[in-house]
């Protein structure tokens, strides 16, 4: 059996475990919420939740679970959502006095709140390519999301895949300036190797396709 590990420190990782258990899948999975490096250890791929990044990260350091993770994620599947989508990005600006821990993975800088006070959380219809039943909107559930501000892959890196944007005729009328219209502001999630990253919240709707998609594409082939 695969076993699917949810970081479990702080965030939505319950609601994470919620969308896991509702799929169906082809093959069967166990869900471990991962607190410790024991249950770290045990996992083929892992999901990253939204919350706090800062928190998570403090948590994960003080928990001794910083450099395994680091390493897990070199190796594995990672899915980070939101706050999971920051922890997983390589750097990060509009930080917290003290800067961010993160763990990289992907090449990309993302910004932290990166919305700003205009309007903190939102939802819109994004168009994703790769999930069933493309022609169905995907909800985008935005929470004092992070946008990914620069792309940047060196060349030995796998290639970054953008696999949904938020359309700028969907955005909020408080967010349809020029500067949140280009890219790749409006790239929302993206696939680079065995990561995936998405700076808005799948696991706070009741559509389970991200979670089908992230174990279908990025879990179950690197699984023999
Ligand atoms: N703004 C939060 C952070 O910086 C992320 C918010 C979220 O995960 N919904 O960690």
């Amino acid at each position: 059996v695969v076993v699917i590990g949810i970081l479990a420190l702080q965030g939505a990782f319950v609601e994470h475990q919620d969308s896991l258990e509702r799929l169906n899948l082809s093959r069967p999975i166990e869900i471990v919420l991962v607190r410790t490096l024991e249950d770290l250890d045990r996992c083929d791929a892992l999901i990253i939740p939204g919350g706090e990044s800062t928190t998570i990260a403090l948590l994960a350091k003080l928990s001794g679970l910083l450099e395994p993770l680091r390493r897990f994620v070199s190796q594995k599947p990672v899915w980070g959502t939101c706050a999971g989508a920051i922890l997983l990005a390589d750097s990060v600006t509009n930080t917290k006095r003290g800067g961010q821990e993160v763990l990289g993975g992907m090449s990309i800088t993302i910004a932290r709140n990166g919305w700003g006070s205009q309007l903190e959380s939102f939802e819109g219809d994004i168009t994703v390519s790769g999930l069933k039943d493309p022609e169905v909107p995907f909800k985008g559930v935005f929470i004092r999301a992070p946008v990914v501000v620069e792309l940047k892959p060196k060349s030995d890196d796998p290639p970054i895949q953008v696999i949904a944007s938020l359309s700028p005729e969907l955005l909020p009328p408080a967010l349809q300036s020029p500067d949140h219209s280009g890219e790749p502001k409006t790239c929302v999630a993206l696939r680079q190797g065995l990561h995936l990253l998405t700076t808005f919240h799948p696991e706070l709707t009741n559509d389970h396709r991200f979670h089908e998609y992230f174990v279908r594409e990025c879990v179950f082939p690197t699984i023999s």
